[in-house]
């Protein structure tokens, strides 16, 4: 069998009611930031995802009225008939690329805030809000519920209206009414919405045949359940309540859109779930139960999995959000018979992290996502060359890697020269380490790109000086050489460094990378990045065995990590692994055999026994050969760039975003690159 006849099953068109999506990817309701601040990059966004052969292509959460308002993070908006444009704009642009459009209408009862409208929140029992903002929600009598299925009602008229081709009712996640009228942990009513599972489930039901009363004709209906909520015995589990669930609500639904709650747990990190179809387990009982199609997801980037997760009659459709974002062109790539061309999503949730802060969706693996319509950035389509014809890229770390990649998709001659043995600068360090294995995917999908193209020399050990650099004539240099960590203890919360007695043990995160093992006896992981590298040191050395003491100024361990959904599961890992948690506590002073701890509140000083201290606090950029090469007088060098963690240290996706740019701004105008820095959706002022 040819790869494209394997995988012909992943083409045939599904029936879902009363529409027909063309093949069986799925792309699943995800959030990006974009929402209803950035209708045009939504619309693009979303586009680009059709264009690339998602046959259903789905919004985000949209908030039904101004009771469910998730400001300041940028989800869809269907309060009023003001926001159908906007959602038309997106149904069009999915459309126009053939595929189908589905709205995830969402009443978030006390996951929203109401910071914007001020409303009351809605749930339904007294509730307190998760989040340190003190505000409760009041219990909903019977008139609110009344209200609130008349506000869904209108919005899946409203969903018709703007060209939808799927309306959901979503029950997921702990985020929504639906979802806490299931489950007790939200839901103590003693009336005929609370106690018994029928009683729980019945404002689910009464949203599904309403929806389907006031748009079923026209649209599919959607339901997105969570059947699990991965709490053992304490929560709604997939073989008990969760089936129960399913077979109660069996046919209502045209499909069933099945995943596992809270999301930390249905967009699980490679870090703490690495296994693809991770949820297989959980979902896999729901097509034993309804005739009705099921999506389900799990992190499917595999069409071997995908194929036979249908053949064996687990999933009529791939979900997906997480290998839609890296990989718009996936089900492109799999029907084309390209299947080494996709870019593999390495579960970082960096994305996840866009829609935490309220900003526009990135992506490590694919810096074009978010870009399509302020950069006009197509994840497939670059630019061909103008007049120049070759460039050098020094050092293969992210920036180097994708600027390379992408300059020799323009049809330059490249050669990219790594000072190393192996290609992959920090993501190779990085992906060394415990839970972090699948972010090498990042340098295969770009060396094994490069190593295609006839235009491409790739050298390994060659660690160039600017006099090499000029000897080998290329008059376009990208410098890619990247950081490293301080030994010094300069960082954000010690500006001058921490002072460090002679003969003490200082280790780098590089140096623990490199194999560089500190001696026998406890290791204080000292972080003040506060980011996700001192928890991932930490649990490393542990896991071989070390006895590890963790120090960090922060009050949590790796306060980064709330934004891609992993605080909690680092935290416990390193408690599980017996790692003594110093909080709160900056390191004043490192003496052979201890460590100063003093703590940010109090300054009291504390003294620990240790064998050494790893310094995770600041980088260095380290641009040594860049500095050379600009002090050369009479440079033949028409085009001397500095690119990634030496220009500017930060994420992975930071680096490769750098490439990216490099590569697709060489030869353009400076002038037009100034005055298009990017285009904005400017604010109408016009009052409605
Ligand atoms: P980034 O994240 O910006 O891509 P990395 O630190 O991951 O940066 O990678 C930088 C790479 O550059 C490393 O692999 C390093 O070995 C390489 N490098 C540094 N200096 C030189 C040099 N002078 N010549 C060739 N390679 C270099
Ligand atoms: Fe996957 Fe990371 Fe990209 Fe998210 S940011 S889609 S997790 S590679």
């Amino acid at each position: 069998m040819s790869g494209a006849d394997e995988y012909s099953v992943l083409f045939e068109p599904v029936k879902i009611g009363p529409v027909t999506a063309r093949n069986r990817f799925y792309q699943v309701p995800h959030c990006n930031g974009l929402g209803h601040l950035r209708p045009q990059a939504e619309a693009a966004m979303r586009a680009m995802k059709a264009e690339g052969g998602w046959a259903v292509v789905s919004t985000q959460e949209a908030e039904i009225h101004p009771t469910s308002d998730l400001s300041p993070y940028s989800e869809n908006r269907i309060w009023d008939d003001q926001d159908i444009p906007a959602l038309r704009l997106i149904t069009n642009s999915i459309h126009e690329k053939g595929s189908l459009a589905a709205i995830q209408l969402a009443h978030n009862g006390h996951h929203a805030q109401n910071h914007l409208t001020r409303a009351p929140l809605l749930a339904p029992s007294e509730l307190v809000l998760q989040t340190p903002y003190p505000k409760q929600a009041r219990a909903m009598d019977k008139a609110d519920i009344r209200e609130f299925r008349k506000w869904h009602r209108a919005a899946a008229r409203r969903s018709r209206e703007a060209g939808f081709d799927i309306v959901y009712v979503y029950a997921g996640h702990h985020m929504t009414l639906p979802h806490h009228f299931l489950l007790p942990q939200f839901n103590d009513r003693t009336d005929e919405y609370g106690g018994s599972l029928e009683n729980r489930v019945r404002l689910t039901r009464e949203l599904l045949e309403e929806t389907k009363e006031e748009v079923g004709d026209d649209c599919a209906i959607a339901l997105r359940f969570a059947v699990d909520e991965m709490l053992g015995s304490e929560g709604m589990q997939a073989q008990e309540e969760g089936r129960a669930v399913v077979e109660l609500l069996a046919e209502l639904p045209d499909l069933w859109d099945v995943n596992v709650a809270d999301w930390s747990n249905d967009s699980a990190t490679t870090r703490f779930e690495p296994r693809d179809g991770f949820q297989t387990t959980y979902i896999e009982f729901v097509k034993q139960v309804t005739s009705k199609p099921v999506v389900g997801v799990g992190r499917l980037t595999s069409p071997d999995l995908m194929a036979s997760l249908v053949r064996k009659g687990i999933l009529d459709f791939i979900g997906a959000a997480r290998p839609s974002i890296a990989d718009p062109f996936l089900p492109n790539k799999i029907r084309e018979d390209r299947i080494e061309e996709i870019r593999e999503c390495i579960g970082c949730n960096i994305c996840v992290s866009s829609d935490s802060l309220g900003v526009p969706i990135r992506c490590t693996q694919n810096p074009t996502m978010g870009e399509e319509w302020r950069r006009k950035w197509h994840p497939e389509i670059i630019e061909r060359r103008v007049n120049e014809e070759a460039a050098l890229v020094v050092g293969s770390g992210p920036a180097g890697l994708e600027c390379a990649m992408q300059l020799a998709r323009r049809g330059y001659e490249v050669t990219l020269a790594e000072a190393k043995h192996e290609f992959g600068g920090r993501v190779m360090q990085e992906a060394a380490l415990t839970g972090l294995s699948a972010w090498k995917r990042v340098t295969d999908h770009r060396i094994y790109d490069l190593q295609q193209r006839g235009n491409v020399q790739l050298f390994t050990d060659s660690r160039l000086s600017a006099s090499e650099v000029i000897e080998l004539g290329m008059p376009n240099v990208f410098v890619a050489t990247g950081a490293k960590w301080r030994r010094d203890g300069r960082g954000k919360s010690a500006f001058h460094g921490a002072p460090i007695g002679l003969g003490s043990q200082i280790f780098t995160p590089d140096d623990i990378v490199a194999g560089v093992m500190p001696q026998d006896g406890p290791i204080v992981v000292y972080d003040d990045d506060q980011a996700y590298l001192g928890g991932v040191l930490a649990d490393h050395l542990a896991q071989v065995g070390r006895e590890v003491v963790f120090v960090t100024p922060a009050s949590i361990v790796s306060p980064f990590t709330e934004l891609t959904l992993e605080q909690t599961k680092v935290q416990r890992s390193l408690l599980e692994k017996g790692v003594r948690l110093n909080l709160s506590q900056t390191l004043a002073g490192v003496a052979p055999g201890q460590a100063t701890l003093q703590c940010v509140y109090t300054g009291r000083e504390n003294s620990i026994e240790c064998s050494s201290v790893v310094l995770v606090t600041q980088r260095m950029r380290e641009t040594t050969l860049y500095d050379e090469l600009c002090g050369l007088t009479a440079s033949p060098l028409k085009t001397l760039e500095l690119i990634g963690d030496a220009a500017n240290p930060g994420l992975i996706a930071d680096a490769v975003y750098s490439g990216h740019m490099a590569a697709r701004n060489f030869e353009r105008n400076a002038d037009d690159i100034d005055r298009e820095f990017f285009r904005r959706e400017v604010i109408s002022l016009e009052s409605a």
